[in-house]
């Protein structure tokens, strides 16, 4: 949610800064601006305005080195999406430009306390930090002017600032929200996710909260809030560039969805020994075991994840297991167990929901496991352990293979607690095959959405661990495609929702457990029956030979990891065939930076 570039150094920073907002398009947006020091005369010129990087970039003056600069995409929080909104901002005679991440919950506070004289030109929250740290730069060095605006500030924020009186320097501080610096010879550069960095710096530095980093050139100095030095570690950049470009494919979606089977391949070979049996940290294979209950922590397509994982340590290791939205749980934490373990379930790592849980249950001193695909992110930081599900780089604002990657890792969580009842590398290896199968149908499925998906409404059905599968395949639909879709739990929908079938309504059927598939067809008989178009998803084992799509036998515990595999594609082809925009579809963010 949100991006951030800023660089100095000696390099051009538009090049640099317009690329890096690009990478971080993924993360979602409705704005884009940059501000840049023309380094010929010293002036500064901003450009910004609602819409695209490559409409920013369509308006930016590319007449004029520069070596200094900041760009943001905004995810707008106070005020629509529009030219005045957009990023950066500016203080109140136009000396300090800013760009930032996050939400001030007490901006308006701030106004009345402090700025009751102020004129702003945006409806923004971000305004209000511009226009305070402009009023103490008349007392105090721009400095302790930033952390003392940091010390009034409340709520989250990341945070790139340019003093126009000082050209020759870049600051940057954060509270909640990401933020990084990358480091090379020639320059730094400050951004919301490294991926900004890759190819530009070697190495880079995560910022704590509460920190704030001053950079001169490719010197920099990161203080805490009053000053004093703040000891820290780089680390090296290992993302591979060619991981984060598109290559032959037209959408990031389908790239992912086709690299599936070789991020099952990854994790089988990081997470396996020779031998079969589980290579996982002891420490963590044993705040699992020690545990009375584990509470899985998430949202959106990793809480779908995690409710397949709930089936897994239920069935596989015995432990009692819940799952829980993030943003309800961080307000309204229910009776906790004796001596329970948090599970936080995060393709980025720094969803501000989860993180939100994670600071309460730290404090009250609770045990945390993260389980991300971003090693060096937040999450995997500051939880006790982490998990890292080697996905590579998901851009793609839907996600489909992180999803996978955590059933995968989730499973082999499980399966390292128990004695094992089955040979969990073999099945995963047998999945990676079976996914490559459906990627090779992938054009009947194709033909299928075009005979079915006319509507604008639609459901997924299924019982027991194939409702989990419906909650991600309807999930999927309704992000990229905008059809109308719910996840039901099959025996659920006559109890009201049924009176929403009509003519021609699509019911899509997931079926993969021997014991419950007979009720799971009996509900859809009762949707056809009032004209519903029904389409099924079916195993080997319980299939039936009119169902459309039948997908391979594989351990009925994580399904999902298999039958979600079609609901990819039918979302793919339903949102192509609409002409949307597949890989940021609207009003979506990837990294969900706000609470
Ligand atoms: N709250 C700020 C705004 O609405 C920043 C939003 C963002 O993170 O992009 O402009």
């Amino acid at each position: 949610m949100c991006g951030i570039v800023g660089y100095i150094g000696t390099k051009d920073a538009r090049e640099i800064i317009i690329n890096g907002l690009k990478r971080l398009e993924y993360r979602g947006y409705d704005s884009a601006g940059i501000a840049l020091q023309n380094c010929e005369n010293g002036d500064f010129n901003m450009y910004k305005d609602k819409g695209r990087v490559a409409h920013l970039e369509s308006i930016t003056d590319f007449s004029y080195s520069s070596c200094l600069g900041i760009g943001h995409t905004r995810w707008a929080t106070h005020g629509v999406p529009n030219q005045e909104n957009s990023h950066p901002q500016t203080s109140n005679t136009g000396r300090f430009f800013i760009v930032h991440n996050g939400v001030i919950d007490n901006y308006k506070e701030l106004i009345t306390s402090h700025l009751n004289d102020s004129v702003f030109s945006s409806e923004t929250d971000t305004e209000v930090i511009a226009h305070l740290i402009e009023r103490y730069s008349y007392t105090m060095s721009v400095n302790e002017a930033i952390r003392k605006t940091m010390s009034l500030l409340e709520g989250s924020y990341a945070l790139a600032i340019i003093d126009t009186y000082n050209p020759y320097r870049l600051y940057a501080c954060k509270n909640k929200s990401p933020l990084l610096i990358g480091v090379s010879d020639d320059g730094v550069i400050v951004a919301s996710d490294v991926m900004a960095c890759v190819g530009y710096s070697d190495r880079f530095v995560p910022l704590e909260d509460k920190t704030f980093v001053e950079i001169d050139g490719a010197k920099y100095h990161i203080r805490d809030i009053i000053g004093k030095e703040v000891v820290h570690k780089e680390r090296p950049i290992d993302v591979d560039y060619f991981n984060i470009e598109k290559g032959e494919f037209s959408h990031f979606m389908l790239k992912e969805i086709m690299e599936q089977p070789a991020a099952l391949r990854t994790i089988i070979g990081t997470y396996f020994n020779d031998d079969g049996s589980v290579r996982v940290n002891r420490n963590i294979l044993d705040a699992i075991r020690t545990s009375d209950r584990l509470y899985i922590i998430a949202a959106g397509t990793s809480m779908n994840a995690g409710y397949v994982g709930k089936e897994l340590f239920e069935t596989l290791a015995e432990i009692p297991t819940e799952v829980h939205i993030a943003s309800e749980f961080a307000y309204n934490m229910p009776l906790l167990s004796d001596n329970p373990l948090f599970i936080f379930i995060s393709q980025s790592g720094e969803t501000a929901d989860l993180r939100a849980v994670l600071v309460n249950i730290k404090a009250k001193g609770y045990r945390s496991l993260t389980i991300t695909n971003v090693k060096t992110s937040t999450l995997a930081r500051e939880a006790d352990h982490y998990v890292e599900i080697m996905a590579g780089p998901e851009i793609a604002v839907a996600s489909t293979k992180a999803y996978t990657a955590q059933i995968a890792i989730l499973s082999i969580l499980a399966y390292g607690l128990e004695s094992h009842r089955m040979d969990l590398r073999k099945e995963l290896s047998k999945v990676a095959i079976s996914i490559e199968n459906i990627i090779d149908r992938r054009d009947y499925i194709e033909a299928l959405v075009e005979e079915y998906l006319t509507k604008r409404n639609c459901f997924y059905i299924g019982r027991g661990i194939d409702y989990y599968g419906c909650l991600e395949a309807s999930l999927k639909l309704k992000e990229i495609s905008y059809i109308q879709t719910e996840g039901f739990a099959a025996g659920e929908l006559k109890h009201g929702t049924i009176a929403l079938i009509e003519e021609g309504t699509p019911v899509i059927a997931i079926i993969s457990q021997r014991a419950i598939a007979k009720n799971t067809r009996s509900n859809l008989n009762e949707v056809k029956s009032r004209g519903a178009k029904t389409l099924v998803i079916s195993t080997k084992s319980v299939h039936q030979s009119e169902d459309q799509i039948v997908v391979d036998d594989v351990y009925e515990s994580f399904s999902p990891i298999l039958t979600v595999i079609p609901a990819q594609f039918i979302a793919y082809y339903a949102a192509l065939h609409r002409g949307y925009d597949i890989d940021k579809p609207r009003n979506l963010a990837k990294s969900v930076t706000v609470e």
